[in-house]
C-alpha cells in the first residue's frame, strides 16, 4: 500500500504528518512500513530522527549527449531536434554548448547527428539515500543538487527503490501542484491532504483537489493547526463531500518541538490518538 503526504502549500506541517504517520503506523499497524522522501529539493525528513544512520548512497545521474567537435560539421540538426533549447549550436563561431540542465534525456538528438558526433555521457543530478532510523523499515530520501531543475528523473528513481519488503510505504511529496508531486502521487493507493482552516490554505487545497480529482486518486484531509483561521474550509470539505481524517490542534509545544527536530508523539501526551485516528480510517 501507498500512501502520499501532500499539500497545496509550504508550512502546513505535512512533513511532521509524513513522519508521525510513520511511526503510529510502525507501532500500531504494521512493522512493515517505509518512509520515502520525495521532497527532494528539501528532504527533512531525516531531521526528525536523531539516531539516523545512512547505510547506503548512491548517484542519481540521467544520460546527457556529448558532442565531439573534431566529428561534428554544424549542421544544427541535433540543436533543432531539441524541444527543450538544450543545444546551441553557432555554425560561423564554430561553436557548441550543450547545457544539462536543461537536458530532458529524450535521445532525439542522438537519432539526429548522422555524423555519430554525439555519444552518450551520465550527468549527477542528485543522491538517493537509505537510512535506517530503528523503527520500521527505515528511510529512503531522494536529494536534488543545488540549483537543478531535475526534480522528476530523481523521484522516478526514488521510486524504483524498493523498500525492503512490500508493505506500507509513506510518501511525503513535495509541496504544491507541480510535476513533481504529480510523479509522487501517480501510483499511490490513497492521498492524504494536508491543509490549514486559513484563506490561503483553503486555496491551495482547492488546486490540490482538482490536481487529485483529475488523477482519479482515493484522498482525505488532515486539518492542521485546527484552532486557528475560520471555518471556511469545513464547509468546503462538507459541500464537496471529502472526507475529514482528523483535525490536529495548534499547540506551541508542536512548533518548538518541529523546530528542535523532535517527533511530536515524544513530546505532546494524547497527541498519537489523532494519527490512530488517522490509521482506523485508512484501514
Ligand atoms: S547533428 Fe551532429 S554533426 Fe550536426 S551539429 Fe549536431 S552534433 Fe554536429
Ligand atoms: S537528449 Fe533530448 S533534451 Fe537532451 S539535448 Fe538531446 S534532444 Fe535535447
Amino acid at each position: 500500500m501507498k500512501i502520499a503526504i501532500a499539500s497545496g502549500k509550504g508550512g502546513t506541517g505535512k512533513t511532521t504528518v509524513a513522519v508521525n504517520l510513520y511511526l503510529a503506523i510502525e507501532k500500531y499497524w504494521d512493522k512493515n512500513v517505509t518512509l520515502m522522501d520525495c521532497d527532494v529539493e528539501e528532504p527533512n525528513d531525516v531531521l526528525f530522527f536523531q539516531d539516523a544512520l545512512v547505510k547506503e548512497e548512491k548517484q542519481v545521474t540521467q544520460i546527457i549527449p556529448e558532442i565531439d567537435p573534431d566529428k561534428c560539421t554544424y549542421c544544427r540538426k541535433c540543436a533543432e531536434y531539441c524541444e527543450f533549447n538544450a543545444i546551441l549550436i553557432i555554425p560561423p563561431a564554430q561553436y557548441i554548448k550543450v547545457s544539462p540542465d536543461l537536458c530532458h534525456s529524450c535521445g532525439a538528438c542522438f537519432v539526429a547527428c548522422q555524423y555519430d558526433a554525439i555519444k552518450e555521457i551520465p550527468f549527477h543530478i542528485g543522491n538517493i539515500r537509505h537510512i535506517d532510523i530503528l523503527k520500521g523499515n527505515g528511510l529512503i530520501e531522494g536529494r536534488l543538487k543545488v540549483g537543478l531543475p531535475l526534480q522528476t528523473p530523481v523521484i522516478r528513481k526514488l521510486k524504483k527503490e524498493k523498500a525492503k519488503t512490500n508493505g506500507i510505504t509513506i510518501l511525503d511529496a513535495s509541496p504544491g501542484t507541480s510535476c513533481s508531486v504529480v510523479n509522487t502521487i501517480s501510483d499511490c493507493d490513497y492521498v492524504i491532504l494536508v491543509a490549514e482552516p486559513t484563506p490561503f490554505g483553503l486555496h491551495d487545497l482547492k488546486l490540490m483537489v482538482d490536481l487529485i480529482y483529475d488523477l482519479k486518486k482515493q484522498f482525505g484531509v488532515v486539518i492542521n493547526k485546527a484552532n486557528l483561521g475560520d471555518n471556511d474550509i469545513y464547509k468546503y470539505l462538507k459541500t464537496e463531500n471529502i472526507e475529514l481524517l482528523t483535525e490536529i490542534p495548534f499547540d506551541k509545544k508542536i512548533a518548538e518541538s518541529y523546530a528542535e527536530g523532535q517527533l511530536l508523539s515524544d513530546v505532546i501526551e494524547g497527541y498519537e490518538r489523532y494519527y490512530i485516528t488517522i490509521i482506523n480510517k485508512l484501514k
